[in-house]
């Protein structure tokens, strides 16, 4: 099959799986007779539902014998093609400088899950460059971590439109988030790092479509598809409200990270806001 002729069945088939209760299906065998047109399997495996001797798995894992043959980096390369051209939302893709795909490393053990872009990540296409983003990016070093170490994605790939002549950013609307879900689905699902940080309560909601307060969410492990989950305030929540403590309970949340990663811990890391 070409490669254009498997887009419009990759997209024949999103499109069965978001707007029906249950997801269209291929066993394993037919998938692997697509190991030869690697991308597309990746793409085909994500919006299908595999089933293994009538047995059904779990949502949509792509078999490891697809994984293990290209890289990471490889593997993200068509999703992110698929994120630029992608017009699902036609007020955003309108209204849109870019998509803001995800940066970092492909390898990373530890990712970072945001929100959606705001004005700057619009301009300079990459998550978190704003102010929000550069305090993310001083916690990332403090936990000894470099940016590049890590992966940074957000739950939606383009900026919440606003009106137009007014300044400042809205956050995703339910539906905006379960229609780009997927795509942060596959990115996660190829990554597969140790652990998983969500950012805010809206971060939150669009992983795993939860409406509770931080105060019931933030500081404890849950689980997304199989991968310690920590959930902490969003970088933008600390620039509002600079109280230590708050900063404290953010750092006591990245330092349960860093032991579930068995990272080295100095006792200066262990005291910093107190
Ligand atoms: S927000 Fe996501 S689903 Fe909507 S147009 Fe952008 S990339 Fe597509």
């Amino acid at each position: 099959m070409t490669q254009p002729a498997l887009d419009l069945v990759i997209a024949a088939l999103e499109k069965i799986r978001e707007s029906s209760d249950r997801a269209p299906r291929a066993s394993r065998t037919m998938l692997g007779r697509l190991r030869p047109a690697n991308f597309a399997a990746v793409s085909l495996s994500a919006a299908l539902e595999l089933r293994e001797g009538g047995r059904e798995t779990s949502a949509s894992p792509m078999p490891r014998r697809l994984q293990g043959a290209l890289s990471k980096a490889q593997l993200l390369e068509p999703i992110r093609e698929r994120v630029c051209a992608c017009q699902k939302c036609a007020h955003l893709a309108r209204s849109r400088t870019q998509t803001v795909f995800g940066v970092g490393n492909p390898d990373a053990e530890l990712m970072f899950i945001g929100e959606a872009p705001g004005v700057d990540e619009d301009q300079q296409g990459d998550p978190f460059v704003g102010r929000a983003g550069h305090l993310l990016t001083k916690i990332i070093k403090a936990m000894n971590f470099a940016r590049e170490d890590v992966y940074i994605a957000n739950v939606l790939k383009c900026r919440p439109d606003t009106p137009s002549g007014t300044f400042g950013n809205r956050p995703p609307t339910p539906v905006e988030m379960q229609t780009c879900r997927p795509y942060l689905a596959e990115q996660i699902e190829i990554i597969q790092p140790k652990v998983l940080v969500a950012l805010g309560a809206v971060a939150v909601e669009g992983l795993l479509g939860s409406r509770r307060t931080m105060r019931e969410l933030r500081g404890q492990w849950h689980t997304y598809s199989g991968i310690p989950l920590m959930i902490t305030y969003h970088p933008a929540y600390l620039l509002r409200n600079q109280a230590p403590s708050e900063k404290r309970k953010v750092w006591e949340d990245m330092l349960q990270v860093l032991e579930r990663l068995d990272r080295p811990i100095t006792e200066r890391q262990r005291n910093y806001f107190l």
